[in-house]
């Protein structure tokens, strides 16, 4: 097995980098905006930056060509994500959920004129989606949700609350899981999916500030909002299948991990400035965060091998973003005892350390063994469609 990149993917690296540099404006690393930390400014330089990577189908690298990808092979897409990551370019969670998650679940089970609308218009950086799932009763038991889509002439008027909705203040669209047959005997029936217009009357957005201090997301209150039923998406309670695709896609964090090593990097080079290097306590510490992030990267590496095999990971992906948040949060928590009283000061201090971006990078980090399902969820679904073990109450 050989796990370098070929020349001609080393190549497109060189090329992909050249054009970073050339892109990104320097206004974007004047703000350093981390994970869930977007401003109104700091969003406004995204949009321009994946508008721009979408004309050259490098936003959705591996979507087919006739919708505004690239047809990329799984190799230069990860060379793609690894040099985005490295030069932190403008590129967020937005970008996850519009084209890594609900692009390729529309294209499973989209009719055409959806793929043509939705998944186009992510591919391009013009569509920014957000995902309405969790509710105040319903996270983990995803299947308990109670907001209903229910049929009135050939629209749907939905009705309901979602929370923790990422970026709903910002999208086009919600992807949401709405009940269309509250009375179905299980409660996986009776599920569909949707593509809600965030501009339909009775649609109100309430922020949530994160635990950094910024909106990212919200609670979303439908109150007889009309949905048109062309924009139900595949069959009619039949959703569940679809969700559980999706969630699939966002267990899969290929690219992420790019970014944590670059995390490493700023660790490093933190340990050597503030001459702890000789710390062994830390040095250890340090180098055993670099062994699992190779494991992590390894994991995730397997989940894109299988997308560009035409393979659908399930609990692979589980298995990759469960031990990815893991080594996540020890990076910070290392990160935070090397710096040591220095780690909790804020970014606009003057005597704060690489703009806070440890202390920050543990403020965030919490989130990725949470959306998308808790690592204890991940654990559930690996004991039961990897081990065979019996499912849960
Ligand atoms: C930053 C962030 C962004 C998010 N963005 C979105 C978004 O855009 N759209 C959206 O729909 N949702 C979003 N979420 C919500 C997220 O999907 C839920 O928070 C998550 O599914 C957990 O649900 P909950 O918060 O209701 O916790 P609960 O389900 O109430 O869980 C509470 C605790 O109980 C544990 N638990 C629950 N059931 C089990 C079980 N069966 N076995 C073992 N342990 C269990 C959980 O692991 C957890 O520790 C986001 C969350 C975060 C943190």
């Amino acid at each position: 097995m050989d796990f370098r990149f070929t020349e001609e993917e080393e190549a497109f690296r060189r090329e992909v980098r050249e054009w970073i540099k050339e892109e990104v404006p320097q206004r974007w690393y004047d703000l350093g905006p981390g994970i869930w930390e977007e401003t109104e400014e700091s969003w406004a330089i995204s949009r321009v930056f994946q508008k721009k990577l979408g004309q050259k189908g490098w936003l959705a690298p591996g979507y087919p060509k006739q919708y505004g990808g690239a047809e990329m092979s799984v190799g230069k897409q990860l060379v793609l994500s690894e040099e985005l990551a490295r030069a932190d370019a403008p590129i967020g969670v937005e970008t996850s959920i519009a084209v890594g998650w609900v692009g390729p679940t529309i294209m499973l089970f989209g009719n055409e004129d959806q793929k043509e609308k939705y998944v186009k218009g992510v591919a391009t950086g013009d569509l920014v989606f957000c995902l309405g799932y969790s509710e105040p009763n319903a996270g983990s038991d995803l299947a308990s949700l109670k907001t209903t889509a229910i049929g009135d002439g050939n629209d749907y008027l939905v009705n309901g609350q979602k929370i923790w909705t990422s970026y709903a203040h910002y999208a086009d669209y919600c992807w949401l899981a709405a009940r269309t047959d509250p009375n179905a005997a299980r409660r996986y029936d009776g599920v569909s999916m949707f593509v809600v217009d965030m501009k339909s009357p009775g649609i109100t957005v309430n922020p949530i500030i994160n635990l950094l201090e910024r909106h990212s997301f919200n609670e979303v209150f439908f109150d007889s909002v009309r949905v048109p039923g062309q924009n139900l998406v595949g069959e009619k309670n039949k959703g569940w299948y679809e969700l559980m695709i999706a969630l699939d896609h966002e267990r899969s964090p290929s690219g992420g991990i790019a970014s944590f090593a670059k995390t490493l990097e700023v660790l490093v080079d933190v340990a050597r400035k503030r001459n702890i290097n000789q710390d062994s306590h830390i040095r250890q510490k340090i180098a055993q965060i670099a062994v699992e992030m190779e494991v992590a990267k390894v994991l995730a590496y397997r989940v894109a091998w299988m997308y560009g095999k035409g393979l659908h990971p399930s609990y692979e992906a589980s298995i990759s973003i469960m031990k990815t948040s893991e080594v996540l949060r020890k990076q910070a928590e290392v990160g935070m005892a090397v710096l040591g009283p220095y780690s909790q000061l804020a970014r606009d201090s003057k005597w704060t350390v690489e703009l806070g971006k440890i202390e920050r990078l543990l403020l965030s980090c919490l989130s990725i063994g949470i959306g998308g399902g808790t690592n204890e969820i991940q654990r559930n679904i690996i004991a039961q469609r990897a081990l065979g073990l019996p499912r849960g109450r």
